[in-house]
């Protein structure tokens, strides 16, 4: 057994070549190989307990040392996990999936997936939704004269804002509900100074990525 971090370069990992630990892999988590080496007898410390984990049965795991993925030196492969989300990338045992609550689609999301889709959906439409919109404050010393026209998803969309990805940082938030709300619930907040006519949070109901149906 192995700490992801030991992960060689080179390491296929479905397509991707990658080296070390990987966003999805948890705090506890081994990888099994086929590696064998020499060690010194005295670095041994004792027997450590280690799970195979059945990510289609998570609820016992977690605090013990676990293994999902085995390493093949002979080919550098790294087995396959499960895929979820709108993202098609493993979960994060440390993390929570959300499951859909449409019966026919009942798939597990990423909880940064989901509250990233309805910041930029907020975000997308915050220059014209009356309701949630602030005065602009522009982030000090960015893009010169730019900043001191008004916001307008037209002018700071991803590809124009300095930091692309994630436009509405600075200017709102969101977490969802915790777990044991059911179903969850996403809280926005409005970090802007100055808001009017708007609340500065409100909570909206969750909107799946893969089915786009509202959580019920
Ligand atoms: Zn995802
Ligand atoms: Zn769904």
């Amino acid at each position: 057994m192995y700490w992801p971090d030991e992960l060689p370069q080179g390491t296929h990992d479905g397509r991707k070549a990658i080296q070390g630990r990987q966003h999805y892999h948890g705090m506890n988590e081994l990888i099994a190989s086929n590696y064998m080496a020499t060690i010194n007898a005295l670095s041994v410390a004792s027997q450590a307990q280690v799970k195979q984990w059945d990510e289609k049965n998570d609820e016992e795991i977690q605090d013990t040392l676990y293994w999902r993925q085995a390493f093949d030196i002979t080919t550098y492969e790294l087995s396959t996990v499960e895929l979820f989300c709108s993202c098609n990338t493993p979960g994060n045992p440390d993390k929570m999936l959300i499951e859909c609550t449409t019966e026919a689609c009942k798939k597990w999301m990423h909880e940064q997936c989901i509250v990233d889709d309805a910041l930029t959906a907020l975000y997308k439409r915050s220059g014209t939704d009356k309701l949630h919109v602030a005065p602009v404050h522009p982030k000090k010393g960015e893009n010169g004269d730019e900043g001191k026209r008004p916001l307008s998803p037209s002018e700071t969309g991803a590809e124009t804002n300095g930091d692309g990805a994630r436009p509405w940082e600075g200017l709102f938030e969101a977490l969802l509900k915790p777990p044991d709300m059911d179903p969850p619930i996403i809280e926005f907040r409005d970090l802007q100074d100055g808001v009017v006519d708007g609340e500065k949070t409100w909570t909206e109901p969750v909107k799946c990525l893969l089915c786009g149906n509202h959580f019920n």
